[in-house]
């Protein structure tokens, strides 16, 4: 009989901060994590619910000005639970939205200031044009492909580092050629696409430091990742 070991994924907001297939990270987490062996266990948390007590993996999407709005207060009351998560090495990957909440703040272009948690030290103000099309980043775990939609031109203060540099398209402000943010195992990134099922070595760094975090230790399984590459391939190729 083989031993099934749980990995906890939560995904934050699922109601208001989901688009542009952000939900394929989750199931590409749930399946990948399935292939190396565990048992995955998805949870949600909404506006409202306390905060669950166990966690090993979190995920959060991208939404609407409005959707960050909504979230704004409940995110502002699990704080200190998602710092905590965060200095004790939890893995986590927020994309778009979610990205810009885990900064300082996002500032809308009506002047309205959305608060954010301040894992990242990173200030998001809404530009004039909106950042849209495929995106190609060199990262530390390699080549990451994407898509981005965002106005929300993201500035990474002196202590942040970027999750990776641009070779296609505009990243965090379309200026100074870098991409998303890293702060200990905590990944922020403008790319949808979805994200992970585009790039599994990535979402496989995910799954490795929930399970060395949860087990101490991480066994990869080998993965037929012919699929992904196909469309890695794909990707690489379309116009911006
Ligand atoms: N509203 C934000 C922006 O446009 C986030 C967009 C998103 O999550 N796709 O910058």
């Amino acid at each position: 009989m083989t031993d099934s070991k749980t990995l906890t994924i939560l995904q934050l907001y699922p109601n208001e901060m989901n688009i542009y297939g952000d939900r394929g990270n989750v199931l590409t987490l749930v399946r990948r994590a399935e292939l190396h062996g565990f048992s995955p266990e998805v949870i949600y948390h909404d506006p409202g619910k306390p905060f669950p007590q166990s966690v090993d993996l979190v995920v959060g999407g991208g939404g609407q000005d409005s959707g960050q709005d909504k979230v704004q207060n409940d995110l502002l009351r699990i704080n200190d639970d998602l710092h905590m998560l965060a200095d004790h090495e939890i893995p986590m990957i927020m994309v778009c939205g979610m990205y810009q909440l885990f900064g300082r703040f996002f500032k809308t272009a009506d002047g309205k200031t959305i608060k954010g948690i301040a894992i990242f030290d990173a200030e998001t103000q809404a530009g004039p044009t909106r950042m849209i099309g495929n995106v190609i980043l060199d990262t530390p775990f390699g080549e990451i492909i994407g898509y981005e939609n965002h106005s929300g031109q993201t500035f990474l203060g002196k202590t942040a580092r970027s999750f990776g540099k641009v070779k296609k398209g505009a990243g965090n402000n379309g200026k100074d050629g870098y991409e998303g943010a890293i702060y200990k195992n905590v990944y922020g990134t403008y790319l949808h696409g979805s994200l992970l099922p585009k790039n599994p070595v990535f979402a496989d760094e995910l799954i490795k430091q929930a399970a060395i975090q949860r087990y101490g230790k991480f066994t990869p399984a080998q993965i037929d990742d012919t699929l992904a590459e196909m469309a890695r391939d794909v990707a690489r190729t379309r116009p911006r």
